[in-house]
């Protein structure tokens, strides 16, 4: 064989041979290799370590030096710990002299003393912290890497080196913020217990107390922020409501400004006579009668006196029930979140906030009666610190209920929410004047005046023929019955001018005309009303009267009459 295509063959036998060692060695590696496992950054920053150990050249004149902790019992006359200037060179003894400011001079050998600048000695190395199968490492910051906390990474065990970015692979459990510490750390409520974590990426702007926010699997770190859940508790955002917005309750509007004015107005002059601002009040009777819009006319004053501009958070409305249908730990949580939303409402707008909480008695009643459920047992004590804890002019609170009887007497103690506004039913009079707010700003045909319309409107609520039940009261004539006035309130004549326009609407479309209400339309939307009303069940408003009245029901049937016509004319 030529000996040149020997060479050439051996070559390549060669080159052959090396490829298989390479895939071999490959296959053996990735058959023996230890898997790789996830970790999560923690935290980043970085560690100095010695470049190198300090050299003579290193202590010049000038310099500046300290008598190290461990040198400092031979030099009794020389401070330790504190910084000295090098004044000289060594001298014979192989000591250098030293000025301390203040504090004396003297003289050192080298090896005693500590350069206070070690920047030239030290070097810096990015590193992170790590969470891996549970437990902290510091590791080496891979510089082609963007770690950030919360990043989930895989890590080679055997070199504890970070090898890539992983996606998140799991979540852990829920947590409750209770409180934020300092940058690094927040204290947060897991599964009824407290545990402090890591803020991760989140810090006091993005976290607040309150939060719900998803942790890590070794839950150590916060991952995720959910935010509140708000969806329970709405926050109104019509704010411009007035006193004169408020048809009749002329006693009531009269002790509520007294409330709210009188001290807001004039803090000096109470704090002077050492008299305490009121916290809230609570306001009972029957729905649709006006408590919401006397809180939004509270809302509207308070913002009026610190001449503060609309804010939604200004009137932050909640109803009892929707507090409690939340899983009981939430339930608390969420009351605290209320009055935290109020002081920050407080702290950004410069006015206090309004508290209306509607049907009260959901969550306020008292403990261990079992109405409802006992949440109140943790509700209770709960928003008694919080209304305790409210300074003079933090928030102002409004509790409505239509049942003051089952509240808890503590609630209702001098000292927190001792007034007590009862709302009544509209009497003729005031339901004039709700029908005349409520029909304000509407067109009316030029046949009659809102005050006709008013009028008649009323006769028709009153009406005695407009009977929803047959029934007797003990000692009364049996036409003395239950009728559409005793269910009557505020929303009922806001819908009978609603009904009307949407009659007065009907027939301008039809006939393309543009006639504004008439006494007809007025006199269908009473009817309908009443119709309405006799197909629900009232017994609750008949309660409610009997007891007023003081008798007895002797009996009771639905009433089965149609409507006097001739009655409404
Ligand atoms: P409550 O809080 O007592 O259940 P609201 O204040 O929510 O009742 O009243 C419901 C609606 O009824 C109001 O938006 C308003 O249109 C009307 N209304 C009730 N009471 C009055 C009143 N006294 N004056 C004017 N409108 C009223």
């Amino acid at each position: 064989m030529d000996p040149k295509q020997t060479v050439i063959a051996m070559r390549s036998a060669l080159v052959n041979a090396r490829q298989t060692i390479a895939e071999q060695a490959e296959m053996l590696d990735s058959l023996t290799s230890v898997a790789l496992i996830y970790c999560i950054v923690v935290k980043t920053g970085h560690v100095s370590t010695m470049k190198r150990r300090p050299r003579p050249d290193d202590f010049k004149v000038g310099t500046s030096v300290k008598i190290s902790l461990e040198a400092a019992h031979k030099y009794e006359d020389l401070p330790s710990g504190v910084t000295g200037k090098i004044t000289a060179p060594l001298d014979r003894d192989g000591e250098f002299h030293i000025e301390f400011p203040r504090r004396g001079e003297g003289y050192a050998k080298p090896e005693d003393l500590e350069l206070v600048d070690t920047s030239e000695l030290t070097t810096k190395k990015k590193t992170v912290t790590i969470c891996a199968n549970g437990q902290l490492y510091e590791v080496v910051h891979p510089a082609e890497l963007k770690l950030k906390p919360g990043t989930f990474c895989m890590l080679a065990p055997s070199t504890m080196q970070i090898v890539s970015i992983a996606p998140t692979v799991q979540y852990g459990g829920t947590a409750l913020v209770k409180q934020i510490i300092d940058g690094s750390f927040c204290e947060v409520t897991m599964d009824g217990a407290d545990k402090v974590v890591f803020l991760g990426s989140f810090n006091k702007s993005t976290l607040e107390k309150g939060d719900r926010v998803i942790l890590d699997p070794s839950s150590i770190i916060i991952l995720k922020n959910q935010k509140k859940e708000t969806k329970d508790f709405s926050v109104e955002t019509e704010m411009d409501v007035s006193w004169n917005d408020i048809g009749g309750l002329e006693e009531a509007k009269k002790v509520m400004i007294e409330l709210v004015e009188l001290p807001h107005k004039n803090p000096a002059m109470f704090k002077h006579y050492n008299r305490k601002m009121p916290k809230g009040v609570l306001l009972y009777g029957p729905p649709g009668c006006g408590k919401t819009m006397l809180g939004k006319a509270t809302a509207s004053t308070l913002m009026k006196i610190y001449q503060g501009k609309a804010r939604s958070s200004g009137f932050i409305y909640i109803k009892g029930p929707e507090i409690l249908n939340r899983f009981v730990g939430s339930s608390e949580e969420t009351v605290r979140s209320i009055f935290e939303r109020a002081r920050k409402h407080k702290q950004l707008y410069g006015y206090p906030a309004t508290i209306f909480i509607d049907e009260a008695d959901a969550i306020l009643s008292k403990r261990g009666t079992g109405i409802s459920s006992d949440v109140e047992k943790t509700i209770v004590p709960m928003f008694l610190t919080e209304m305790d804890g409210l300074e003079d002019s933090g928030a102002f609170i409004i509790l409505a209920t239509n049942r003051p009887d089952i509240l808890d007497p503590a609630i209702v103690r001098d000292g927190r929410i001792d007034r007590k506004i009862k709302i009544t039913r509209p009497t003729k009079q005031s339901a004039e004047e709700i029908f005349m707010l409520n029909i304000k700003d509407t067109p009316i045909s030029t046949g009659c005046t809102k005050q006709q319309l008013a009028k008649m409107a009323v006769e028709g609520i009153f009406n005695k023929d407009n009977l929803l039940y047959d029934v007797e009261f003990e000692g009364l004539k049996p036409q003395e019955g239950f009728t559409l006035a005793r269910v009557c309130n505020g929303a009922m004549i806001a819908n009978i001018v609603d009904h009307s326009i949407s009659s007065a609407m009907e027939r301008d479309i039809a006939g393309e005309t543009m006639t504004g209400i008439t006494s007809d339309d007025v006199k269908v939307a009473v009817q309908k009303i009443y119709q309405e009303n006799r197909d629900v069940n009232h017994s609750e408003e008949l309660e409610e009267y009997a007891g007023e009245i003081g008798r007895k029901v002797l009996k009771l049937s639905k009433f089965s009459g149609t409507l006097n016509q001739t009655s409404l004319n």
